[in-house]
């Protein structure tokens, strides 16, 4: 794949790098990596990856930009709150550079529709807050022979760790039993926003070493950083024969992923269709109008006040995000009532 002359012009100092050089960008270009959400994490992988010239960057998140997340989520303004993150993250990683590709995808990443998320991608990018998500990555990234750039980020603690799949410990060898039940969360012990570019970064530069056909430097390695104490230590990690995901008898995975999670932040439920589903924005804002304040009309998704204290975002995939309400039966019978309002013509599947 050619480089135009505005394109050398452009990546001009860091095709001077000595692991770079024409023949490097032109990977770059030729590049598909897929950014498993968009928020602390994957605000600074996409701009660094969309700045460089990677040539096909899909985004995956289901969730819409919040008051909350502008501390830190440096890829949104104030100005969109409401919005799809996904949506916000396409325009304005295309206005940085007009030269790329950008997918957007607002779905839920769950065991159903993590294969999707993964395939035709060269490899995927940790900017998950969960870890029933990651190990739906991970599953499918063994299935589907694609790296996965593992990374997770909270209060001023990191983890990176480059899985590449049948040669290295995947994320179930070394983390398969812990569950997101009980441990801290954004919400509870915060996030320190300059831990999320440095370990972002170092996502890049694992990320960038692939493309490139270099030996990543966290393969079978663990990397643990402190920035209180500024510490970065690696550990080594193995592969385990009995691993449930990449061991000699695997196992499907066994967590059930449920069609409905908590997210992290200020009693916020997300259920997503019991099959996959393309809704009509505009049909659906028609009728939606007639019952409800629409304060968000995006083009991949719209957020809308449902009762007092409680919002729901819809996204064009049929995920529903409900905020201000803590229970889940409750958020189903609003999930299900409001999809029951739609109109048949507004469901394309
Ligand atoms: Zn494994």
């Amino acid at each position: 794949m050619g480089l135009s002359k505005e394109e050398l012009e452009r990546y001009s100092r860091q095709i001077v790098l000595k692991e770079m050089g024409i023949d490097g960008q032109r990977r770059l270009k030729e590049a598909r990596v897929c950014i498993a959400g968009v928020g602390g994490l994957g605000s600074t992988s996409a701009l660094q990856f969309a700045a460089m010239g990677v040539g096909y960057l899909r985004l995956v998140d289901h969730d819409i930009v919040e008051l909350t997340n502008l501390h830190r989520q440096t890829l949104y303004e104030t100005r969109f709150l409401g919005y799809p993150k996904v949506e916000v993250a396409a325009e304005r990683l295309k206005a940085i550079n007009p030269n790329i590709e950008i997918e957007p995808m607002p779905i839920t990443i769950n065991a159903s529709s993590a294969e999707k998320v993964v395939d035709g991608m060269d490899l995927i990018v940790d900017g998950l807050d969960r870890l029933a998500p990651r190990y739906a990555i991970n599953r499918a990234c063994l299935k589907l022979k694609v790296p996965y750039v593992f990374a997770a980020a909270l209060e001023i603690y990191g983890n990176v760790s480059t899985i590449l799949p049948g040669k290295t410990a995947c994320l179930e060898c070394f983390m398969g039993r812990l569950s997101d039940e009980g441990l801290p969360t954004c919400e509870t012990v915060g996030v320190f926003p300059p831990i999320l570019s440095i370990v972002a970064s170092i996502e890049v530069r694992e990320a960038v070493s692939l493309i490139l056909g270099r030996e990543p430097s966290l393969a079978n390695k663990f990397l643990f950083c402190d920035i209180g104490s500024m510490s970065f230590e690696t550990f080594q990690v193995t592969r385990v024969s009995t691993c449930p995901a990449c061991g000699e008898s695997s196992k499907p995975l066994s967590l059930e992923e449920p069609r409905i999670a908590e997210l992290c932040g200020g009693n916020s439920i997300m259920i997503s269709p019991r099959i996959p589903t393309s809704l009509d924005l505009e049909e659906t804002a028609k009728v939606l109008e007639g019952n409800f304040r629409i304060r968000v009309q995006g083009r991949l998704g719209l957020t809308f006040d449902y009762s007092e204290g409680v919002s729901v975002s819809l996204m064009k995939s049929g995920s529903m995000l409900i905020k201000g309400i803590g229970k889940k039966e409750e958020a189903l019978r609003i999930y299900d009532s409001l999809m029951g309002l739609l109109p048949l013509k507004s469901k394309v599947h």
